[in-house]
């Protein structure tokens, strides 16, 4: 039947696809908290896009915003123009994110994802410093495109994309699979020395909470350590807050836990309000030494994104939103404090946990529990260097019956695959 139909995606989908293989059903509405399938089954959906529905799917405030808009034939596509829908996205980013924490910042709107974010900064930070090496961490995800890809600590990713030797050096996040690492005392010995041949960098990029890399949120004594010793040396500071931003962790910015400001900020996923693609490079106004034309590119800041992205901070000025994300962000973390296996290490912040089952049965079994929880309605993702952790992103605006449904379904996914 049309309801479980996958040949076209098998005949004419690039291999590549990823994610989807994991889920043999095919989607075609959602809600909220929910993704409908076209055979009539409905979801939990605690994976939202990697971090990208931070107001779960198809708002209503939002939706509203973006119908009112097309209605009246507001310009869809603007190339770089200055339109409207884009001074007020300017205006309250600046009123509602800006402003109230100090940031000084300028913004530079870069292609529809986060790669791109990743690229602008990466592209800037040399420009402005005449610096090429970048410090990046073990575990960390910036994307895949060949400058973002070699910061990206996927050996797998960087083979298949042809990265050979660069000007990047890796050092370890301070958590790891391995431990926890002195990296920030590690850098300030090889630049103190002049013996050791490491040049002063560009730039440090660093996840505040790596993601992608199996949930390990940095101590706030930590990044500040990291923000002294870049300093210090005049090395400029690129916090990518893509997946871990909009919300994610309690706070507008994750790096807000650590009362520290960066030097740059990439930002993109919820930024963008409705699943929408955006994607900034905040900077400090002396670092936008760009001249007119030197990065352009034809998606960027997608005008419909301008609208959702503005409602969506209207949302995020609301009390309420606050409230009632206060709540659920406390059931999630009571839920570690249930899972009563001490194999099992948990950790997150906000409205993102990771559930490590490196030391209780492993990728194997972290793969076991996806399955199970697909087949019980929820949809989860992994992630860790060998996919060992469970990531669970519910939409920040999840209603707490909803929540629970799907933690009591993991929790009967990781009760089942015990061994
Ligand atoms: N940085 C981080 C921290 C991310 O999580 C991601 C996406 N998972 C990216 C960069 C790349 O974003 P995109 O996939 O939109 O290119």
């Amino acid at each position: 039947t049309a309801a479980t139909d996958f040949s076209v995606f098998q005949d004419l989908e690039s291999e590549v696809r990823s994610y989807c293989r994991k889920f043999p059903i095919v989607f075609h509405r959602a809600k909220g908290a929910e993704l409908h399938g076209e055979d009539g089954r409905v979801f939990i959906d605690f994976f939202c896009g990697a971090g990208t529905l931070n107001y779960g799917h198809n708002n209503d405030f939002i939706k509203r915003r973006l119908t009112e808009y097309l209605a009246a034939d507001g310009i869809v596509h603007g190339l770089d123009m200055h339109t409207v829908a884009k001074r007020e996205f300017l205006n309250t980013f600046a009123e509602v994110v800006l402003r109230p924490r100090d940031l000084d910042y300028k913004i530079q709107f870069c292609g529809p994802t986060g790669t791109d974010a990743v690229e602008a900064a990466l592209k800037l930070a040399r420009k402005a410093t005449g610096r090429t090496g970048v410090v990046a961490f073990t575990g960390a995800y910036h994307g895949m495109s060949r400058g973002s890809l070699a910061v990206t600590g996927s050996r797998r990713a960087r083979r298949a994309g042809g990265i050979g030797p660069s000007d990047v050096t890796f050092v370890p996040y301070e958590d790891s699979p391995q431990g926890t690492f002195d990296s920030v005392g590690y850098l300030e010995r090889l630049l103190a020395d002049p013996s050791s041949g490491f040049e002063i960098p560009a730039a440090v990029i660093v996840e505040p909470m790596q993601m992608e890399g199996g949930i390990y949120p940095a101590s706030p004594d930590w990044l500040r350590s990291l923000r002294a010793l870049t300093e210090r040396h005049g090395i400029l500071l690129i916090f990518d807050e893509i997946q871990a931003g909009c919300g994610r962790t309690g706070t507008f910015f994750c790096f807000e836990h650590a009362g520290v400001v960066p030097d740059m900020v990439t930002v993109s996923k919820s930024i963008g309000g409705y699943g929408l693609p955006l994607s900034l490079t905040l900077f400090r106004r002396d670092l936008d030494v760009w001249e007119p034309g030197e990065h352009t590119g034809t998606f960027r800041g997608n005008q419909l994104a301008f609208v959702a992205a503005t409602a969506a901070l209207d949302l995020w000025r609301q009390t309420k939103f606050h409230t009632d994300l206060a709540v659920a962000s406390r059931r999630l973390d009571r839920f570690r404090t249930e899972l009563l296996d001490p194999a099992i290490v948990t950790r997150g912040r906000g409205m993102a946990l990771g559930i490590d089952l490196a030391g209780a049965g492993g990728p194997e079994r972290a793969d076991l529990v996806q399955r199970h929880a697909f087949e019980h309605g929820l949809i989860v993702e992994l992630c860790g260097r060998h996919d060992e952790v469970i990531k669970v992103l519910p939409p920040l605006t999840i209603d707490i019956a909803r929540l629970d449904r799907g933690l009591d379904v993991l929790r009967d996914a990781l009760h089942s695959t015990r061994n």
